[in-house]
């Protein structure tokens, strides 16, 4: 029972599947901030139960005993989170808003997750976080909460590595056993909290040894020989997957940890393959790998440039019109360590690297096959003389990229860019490799060819090359976009 100060007016929450008197109300409450048809509306309703999905909702008993239905919050179930509950839906009706009532549904729903022996609730806000973060939550990557497994999460995903969330529940796991920082403390005061992946990937010892928890795994003696056939992974339907899963604790699935290996993310393939003593001699399969040399933040920054190396370099001006700019703006990510807030900032990934790289091949023409390794976001001038930095490294010569813009764009205005790289464009024969295609562009190539056919796409994407010209890098061949297409 909750009072606002000195009033009569007495506000209870409830599940609604209880009161089902008061269902045609509580449509009316969430059609108000979001419309749709009270069929839609009622059918989702009914499905609430006392497990999950349940509806909550906030009602004012009014002095004639009569039930004002003022709020509704939603908690499904995470399919690849059995211990999390997502929380959706949460509304208040306009005129009872600003008087703690959001708060207090809040607090009721989370209570009631608890009740079910959840440890984790997750919530998706555009324009709330304010809200939320103040109710003690944190951002983190973001949960699929469709699909029932990590893996088939496409759009929606920020981080274009679908195996995140799967190592995110690992390293959750991690944390809960093993850690001795205030986040225990946080579970074992039965807070609620919006745990995130991001945060785990910032505590870099902590990737490492989800990672190096994961090879052992594989490498072990027992799974290691099973894994291979004729030197080619076994699919990811053979059991050798499972058992290894099973080994991991179920938190990810046969498919997504195939995968991970068979794209040689964090160079699993190639430390299997050498301890096995397989000698790869197929070139193609780099090509469909987007693992390897991971086209994304790794952790490994290369600051070998020396001096003289940087004299031999050109400057190549860049300058990506802001809609472009605009879908791969840094995002600024919150986390909480030591009961403080920080944040960092991120470049999307899997996305920047293909809208610069394509914008530096189509300007200037390179052969380079570059691959990005990291990206550096800086708010703040009096900390880096950058905005933005990043390093790439040519695949077909080890040619070294430095790029870096000095501002953050205005409004409508172009992001400028400085690239230091070779001029190679004499040394066309020596660049044979292709880029892979993977992110974002993956799927804008993919949509493509699902109304076209590979060869008209290549066509299409050739009409700017002068004749003669050797194919740019990030002219995919008719094998990547098969492969792509399915
Ligand atoms: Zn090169």
């Amino acid at each position: 029972m909750f009072t606002l100060d000195g009033t009569m007016e007495r506000f209870e929450v409830f599940p609604l599947h209880r009161h089902k008197h008061l269902i045609k109300q509580c449509c009316a409450v969430i059609n108000s901030e979001w419309p749709r048809s009270e069929m839609a509306r009622l059918h989702s309703l009914e499905s609430s139960c006392d497990t999950l999905p349940i509806s909550l909702i906030l009602v004012k008993k009014e002095e004639d005993n009569f039930q004002t239905v003022l709020g509704h919050s939603k908690v499904t179930p995470i399919p690849s989170i059995p211990d999390g509950g997502f929380i959706e839906t949460v509304v208040i009706v306009n005129l009872y808003r600003g008087q703690g009532l959001g708060k207090y549904l809040m607090y009721k729903t989370e209570e009631y997750i608890k009740t079910l022996g959840l440890k984790f609730a997750y919530l998706s806000t555009i324009d709330k976080q304010e809200f939320y973060s103040k109710l003690g939550y944190i951002q983190c990557h973001p949960v699929s909460i469709y699909g029932g497994y990590p893996f088939e999460v496409k759009s929606g995903l920020k981080q274009g590595d679908a195996l995140s969330p799967a190592l995110f529940n690992l390293a959750l796991e991690k944390i809960i056993g093993d850690t001795n920082d205030d986040r225990r403390k946080e579970i074992s005061n039965e807070q609620v909290m919006l745990a995130y992946a991001d945060d785990i990937v910032l505590m870099g010892e902590t990737k490492e040894e989800i990672i190096n928890s994961t090879y052992k795994l594989i490498n072990a003696k027992n799974n290691k020989l099973n894994l291979f056939e004729d030197g080619v992974l076994k699919p990811y339907t053979n059991h050798v997957w499972t058992t290894i899963c099973e080994q991991l604790g179920n938190k990810c699935i046969p498919k997504t940890l195939y995968i991970s290996v068979f794209q040689d993310r964090h160079d699993y393939q190639s430390k299997l393959k050498k301890s096995l003593n397989i000698f790869s001699t197929n070139n193609d399969s780099f090509d469909n790998s987007s693992g390897k040399s991971s086209d994304n933040n790794s952790e490994d920054e290369t600051n070998s440039e020396k001096d003289d190396e940087e004299n031999k370099k050109k400057k190549f001006n860049l300058s990506i019109p802001y809609e472009k700019y605009l879908k791969f703006e840094p995002i600024t990510i919150p986390y909480k360590r030591k009961d403080r807030f920080r944040v960092y900032n991120v470049l999307k990934q899997n996305t920047w690297t293909d809208i610069i790289n394509d914008a530096l091949l189509e300007k200037y023409n390179l052969p380079c096959n570059f691959i990005y390794k990291r990206s550096v976001v800086s708010s703040d001038k009096t900390r880096s003389k950058y905005f933005i930095k990043f390093y790439a490294t040519c695949k077909d010569k080890g040619c070294k990229l430095f790029g870096s813009a000095d501002k953050q764009p205005q409004p409508g205005q172009p992001l400028l860019l400085n690239i230091l790289a070779n001029d190679t464009r004499s040394q066309e024969l020596q660049h044979v490799t292709k880029r892979p295609l993977k992110g974002t562009k993956r799927e804008t190539v993919g949509k493509q060819l699902s109304t076209h056919l590979a060869c008209n796409w290549r066509r299409n994407n050739t009409s700017s090359m002068k004749f003669g010209q050797i194919s740019p890098p990030n002219l995919y061949n008719n094998k990547i976009l098969w492969k792509t297409k399915q």
